[in-house]
């Protein structure tokens, strides 16, 4: 076995991982107990990596060859990386020739490293001459860049993991890090248990986990933060807070700031962000008058119309008390990709240019052309995601380049995307996995490597780069991301008549040497600014290192600002006195509810890796709409049933879920569910396009972030007449394959979902709903892709009554298994005949009954029960049923369940879970 040291290729924290491989097969995972950002730690996702590359998810899922489609919908052909290339290339410089240097936009992703980020960028700034280039990140931290521009001067995140040990109050707002940032969230844990005193706030409109841990819980309204945190700043001047000294010595802009703030008096303040006036004076005197304060945010901020003045309306705080440039203090963006920041650095943005340079300015474009040897860079900023979309659905943009992420999932506002992919002249994406949404719209699809197969570098949160590397060889023709791009410049520069020659040159058949080239040449566009890594080599990064990084220096620097100079050119930081606006789309009479959309803890962004783990969906199973149970019981809908979910954009058919955890006239989808998962018809012959078919793409004027977390829609309790579940388990090496052949079943009705299911063995589960009985020959079709052929089963079926049953069993030992079913009609009986297939329970003493319309179980089966724990497997029932029997202490209680479960000691995800349940189940009786 081969151990392989290399980084997470999920979220932001950036953790360490020690990668365990057998000749050219990845066979395990571990953290990396000497990576200084998880120290050996491993959340579910990152505990789960190897399974996403096994060999039957290989084969089955990945992009193995170049394809190309003649014409869309049509299924594409395999053809060699020559013909491929030479295709791309030529397309692309026949669509600029015909239609000028803006008529081709790039769209790449915050999961590419540096490296590639850095050719992308160069390939479009400099080669081509146009700055349409965006990435995934826009969606994700350009609020954040621009809050640190406008308030510190530059974009870096002034703090350091280190930090979250040594705050005396954590200020979490607009971020679920018990499920986003699990191994940060970890380290506060610990940091609280060693620290009792450390107070933690969250404000959250949703009561998630990591409010639920939280000491105070703000559960402000929708995008009133802005409001929030100008009601707090209020409180401070009156109360005395603030620290006038470092106000006067460090900062400019205050006095407009506090004429702003100046009506923003609690009683105004609590009544517009629904939060009581004790809770934000507690909230209000614990950050400005603790030791150290060190505030934690995300998407709840980024995903606004209003995304930068929330970030600046933060600033101003940490600003205000002086909390900022200290152990343990200051305004702490968690980046949502695992190299978000490294595309920041090379200007990967299409506003942005190499070494944290800004496009606007001319001085810095100049800096740019010298370093690459150009004759200059465009000053025309490019079109950022949400526009360079909107171009291509106006036929402004003839094509598109798609790299490494999925915006026919992630993207707001699906219908202009789908209008953009259709109506472009070509269409490549280049991608490791061939089953995302997008490539379905693509003209030409180009195989990339993947986690595990690639090198470079990334950098997380705390400004810390670590190496990539890889521990198996690329499978099929899968290429590196930088290479493909590197090809297509050369190929360019051919065919561009008037296009610089040479700019890209790097060793291309010896990766390891060209990477290095690539971030020597980045390391030298950051010299002389903030983020400057002149003092370190490639070879030094054998260990992580955090930037700046100067020559002479044997380490990077932990925290900016601790001298109180600022990256503006006059070394002080700026208040921002953005003022509190609304929500871009209000809610109304006709679309009453507010739609927030959020992470689960198992998943990650569009599923494209972790969706091929089954046992990652073992904590939420299937696509649900959270809301609050007494705007259920007004609207008289009740748990499970299906409700039809509009904004002014689209809709979806989706099953209601009861929580207390989510606000009244608020409502909550996950944002992983797009329309690979979460599918059906609109009634209109169109495909719903899963979540971001209701999204909006209404953005921050400043960062031009879309404004993910928030879209006004109505909600429709829905009763159709006609049901279907169909499940099976199925041969691993065939089971991904069957899920991806019956996607198309799922647009043959108002209301479907296939999702997998299993651990030890895995299934597929497709579930529909129509006004009427779907026919014989898609029945036999789905029964077919199942393996369930009628004469292996028994079967039933009542075609007038729309009523179909068919049960495949299969014998072990002594016993009968049930080893797929399909229920079609009236599904009610999946109450029990589901938990007879997925526990293996055995079925012979059922036989025909298994079929009959009202049949029962013979016995009672062990209770279905919610997954808490998935490294072990542990459910909500067996948790519940030690806690009623053990008192003491929450954290004995807690660490009873530990010990006789096993839950909450592997990874450690479910802990906040297992905390909220042993606070709210109570002891019944004592065990003996
Ligand atoms: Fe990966 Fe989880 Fe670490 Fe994020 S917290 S980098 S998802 S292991």
């Amino acid at each position: 076995m081969t151990e392989t040291r290399s980084t997470c290729p999920y979220c932001g924290v950036g953790c360490g991982v020690i990668i365990e491989s057998q000749g050219s097969q990845i066979t395990g995972v571990r953290g990396d107990p000497d990576h200084p950002a998880n120290f050996g730690r491993l959340c579910s996702k990152g505990a789960n990596l190897h399974l996403s590359a096994s060999a039957e998810v290989t084969q089955q899922l990945r992009l193995l060859q170049p394809m190309y489609r003649a014409e869309r919908k049509a299924a594409p052909q395999a053809l060699g990386w020559d013909a491929a290339m030479d295709m791309a290339a030529t397309r692309l410089a026949d669509i600029l020739q015909r239609h000028g240097r803006d008529a081709v936009g790039f769209y790449i992703s915050g999961q590419l490293l540096t490296e590639d980020y850095y050719v992308f960028n160069k390939l479009v700034k400099g080669l081509i001459g146009s700055n349409h280039i965006d990435t995934n990140s826009r969606l994700c931290m350009s609020s954040a860049v621009a809050g640190y521009k406008q308030t510190l001067g530059a974009d870096a995140p002034p703090c350091c993991y280190e930090d979250l040990e040594l705050a005396d109050c954590l200020f979490i707002t607009g971020s679920n890090m018990a499920y986003a940032h699990p191994v940060l969230f970890r380290r506060i844990e610990q940091a609280r248990a060693q620290r009792p005193q450390m107070k933690v706030i969250c404000c959250d409109p949703r009561r998630t986990d990591t409010a639920a841990f939280a000491d105070l819980h703000l559960a402000l309204q929708p995008g009133t933060d802005v409001a929030l945190f100008h009601g707090m700043l209020h409180i401070m001047l009156w109360e005395g807070w603030t620290r006038p000294d470092y106000i006067a010595a460090h900062t400019s802009g205050f006095e407009a700031l506090k004429a702003l703030v100046r009506d923003a008096n609690p009683e105004k303040t609590s009544q517009l962000c629904g939060i009581s006036r004790a809770d934000l004076f507690e909230a209000t005197r614990l950050f400005a008058t603790s030791a150290a304060t060190l505030s934690l945010y995300c998407q709840g901020l980024n995903q606004s119309s209003s995304g930068t003045a929330k970030n600046t309306a933060l600033i101003n705080l940490h600003l205000a008390t002086a909390q900022i440039g200290r152990p343990g203090a200051g305004p702490f963006s968690l980046t949502g990709q695992p190299n978000a920041m490294g595309g920041r650095e090379v200007g990967g943005m299409a506003n942005l240019l190499s070494g944290h340079r800004d496009l606007a300015n001319p001085q810095h474009r100049a800096d740019v052309a010298a370093l690459w040897g150009v004759k200059d860079v465009p000053a025309q900023p490019g079109k950022t995601a949400v526009e360079m979309f909107q171009a291509a659905a106006d036929g402004e943009i003839k094509a598109l380049w798609i790299a490494c992420t999925n915006p026919a999932q992630s993207m707001p506002d699906q219908a202009t995307v789908r209008r953009a992919l259709e109506r472009c002249e070509w269409v490549v994406v280049q991608e490791a996995f061939a089953h995302t949404a997008t490539c379905d719209h693509a003209d030409l699809l180009l195989p990339a490597t993947t986690w595990g197969e690639k090198t470079g570098t990334v950098t997380n949160s705390e400004r810390r780069i670590s190496r990539v590397r890889p521990a198996v060889a690329a499978p099929g023709q899968a290429r590196h991301d930088w290479r493909i791009a590197v090809d297509l410049a050369h190929r360019l520069e051919k065919r561009l008549g008037d296009a610089p020659q040479g700019l890209f040159p790097y060793p291309v058949d010896d990766a390891e040497a060209a990477v290095e080239t690539i971030w020597n040449e980045h390391r030298e566009s950051t010299r002389g600014r903030d983020l400057d890594i002149s003092g370190l080599s490639y070879g030094r990064l054998e260990q992580p290192r955090q930037w700046p990084f100067l020559p002479g220096q044997s380490e990077g620097k932990k925290r900016l600002y601790d001298d109180g100079v600022f990256a503006t050119p006059d070394g002080r930081a700026r208040f921002v006195a953005q003022p509190y606006r609304a929500v871009a789309e209000a809610c109304d009479a006709r679309y009453p509810f507010a739609l927030n959309t959020g992470r689960l803890r198992d998943q990650w962004h569009g599923m494209s890796r972790t969706g091929s783990v089954a046992r990652l969906y073992g904590h939420v199973p299937e696509p649900a709409l959270q809301l609050h149970p007494q705007d259920m019981a007004r609207r008289q809908i009740h748990d499970g049933q299906l409700v039809r979910l509009s904004s002014r954009r689209g809709s979806v058919v989706v099953p209601a879920q009861p929580s207390a955890d989510i606000g009244l006239s608020q409502a909550f989808l996950a944002m992983h569910w797009g329309g690979e998962y979460l599918g059906g018809h609109s009634g209109t012959g169109q495909r719903m396009a899963g979540v971001n078919g209701l999204s909006q793409s209404g953005f921050c004027p400043d960062s031009r972030q879309p404004e993910l977390k928030h879209s006004a829609v109505r909600i429709e309790p829905l009763s159709m007449s006609w049901s279907l579940l169909a499940m099976a388990w199925l041969p691993n090496d065939s089971v991904w394959r069957v899920r991806e052949a019956l996607r198309p079943f799922m647009d043959l009705f108002p209301f479907a979902s296939c999702v997998p299911f299993g651990r030890e063995r895995v299934g597929v589960l497709l579930r529909a709903a129509s006004h009427e009985p779907a026919s014989d020959e898609v029945l036999r079709d789905i029964e077919a892709l199942l393996g369930l052929n009628p004469q292996d089963c028994l079967h039933y079926a009542d075609r007038q009554r729309g009523q179909r049953r068919t049960a495949l069993l299969r014998q072990s030992g002594h016993d009968q298994l049930l080893e797929g079913l399909l229920l079609a009609g009236d599904t009610r009986a999946e109450g029990w005949l589901a938990p007879l297939l997925q526990q293996s329970l055995p079925v012979q003493a059922y036989g025909r009954q298994l079929l009959l319309p009202g049949a029962k179980p013979l016995a009672a089966l062990p209770t279905a029960s919610r997954q808490v724990c998935s490294c072990l497997n542990v459910q909500q029932a067996s948790i519940e049923q030690i806690l009623e029997q053990t008192g003491g202490s929450d954290s004995e209680r807690l660490q009873a369940l530990k010990s006789q479960l096993g839950c909450g000691t592997q990874c450690g995800s479910c802990v906040p879970q297992l905390q909220r349940l042993v606070r709210s189940v109570p002891l019944v009786s004592r065990s003996v």
